[in-house]
């Protein structure tokens, strides 16, 4: 199997709140949910992305929502003691993830996040747009996750994305979803992201496509086999 990602913040003024991770058998893609003028917390948003996603890595071993509700009770404990995580505005994540183990592919949505699963019969495209829920400091967020199961011998290829690479294909409708896949097979991952900006900078103003940040963070994470 062959891993390759590609990541870049929406400004050139601000340092991304995306985080893409690739484990032994875990790949996850985590975004930052912008922060609100009052949090609670004295870190930030790419503190907390940062937390979660070592804190992922430690318990990959696990399936992808039992390690996400262990990430999340350690990530909490970081900071319990400094910051009112009962904010409505703690920081929080978007987070798409896939494991591979045991001959199985688990994934796990939740929020805007996505995963694109092509096996030899079908594509899977899993992301939850509409609830705007994410992970933050409660284990029970796990709980409104997606997630699903496929054997991995039928797996031809897998894209984990944040939305702000996403709407390459949802937004935008530069290619569909086996476009997007075929593109990333040729050229990498970056050439998706590298496409989608050079749209955004001729809609600058956001009127072709209406959308509240004229260009996101961007993270893909695609693998092959
Ligand atoms: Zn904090």
């Amino acid at each position: 199997m062959r891993t390759q990602m590609a990541t870049e913040a929406g400004r050139t003024t601000a340092p991304s709140e995306d985080r893409a991770l690739v484990g032994p058998n875990l790949l996850a893609v985590l975004d930052g949910v912008t922060a609100k003028p009052e949090t609670g917390c004295e870190h930030g948003v790419g503190w907390f992305a940062d937390q979660l996603a070592a804190e992922l890595l430690r318990f990959a071993h696990l399936g992808p929502a039992p390690a996400l509700t262990e990430a999340i009770k350690q990530a909490a404990e970081l900071h319990s003691g400094t910051c009112d995580l009962d904010h409505p505005g703690s920081p929080s994540v978007a987070i798409a993830m896939v494991q591979i183990k045991d001959d199985v592919l688990r994934y796990l949505v939740l929020g805007d996040a996505t995963v694109v699963v092509d096996t030899k019969r079908e594509l899977h495209v899993v992301s939850d747009t509409q609830t705007n829920r994410t992970a933050g400091a409660k284990p029970s967020d796990v709980e409104h996750a997606l997630t699903g199961e496929i054997p991995v011998q039928d797996v031809r290829r897998v894209a984990v994305l944040s939305d702000g690479a996403a709407r390459a294909v949802d937004l935008f409708g530069l290619f569909d979803w086996p476009k997007a896949l075929e593109l990333m097979a040729a050229n990498g991952p970056d050439d998706l992201i590298r496409k989608m900006r050079q749209v955004e900078k001729e809609d600058v103003k956001a009127v072709e496509w209406p959308r509240t940040k004229v260009s996101d963070d961007a993270t893909v994470v695609y693998l092959e086999r």
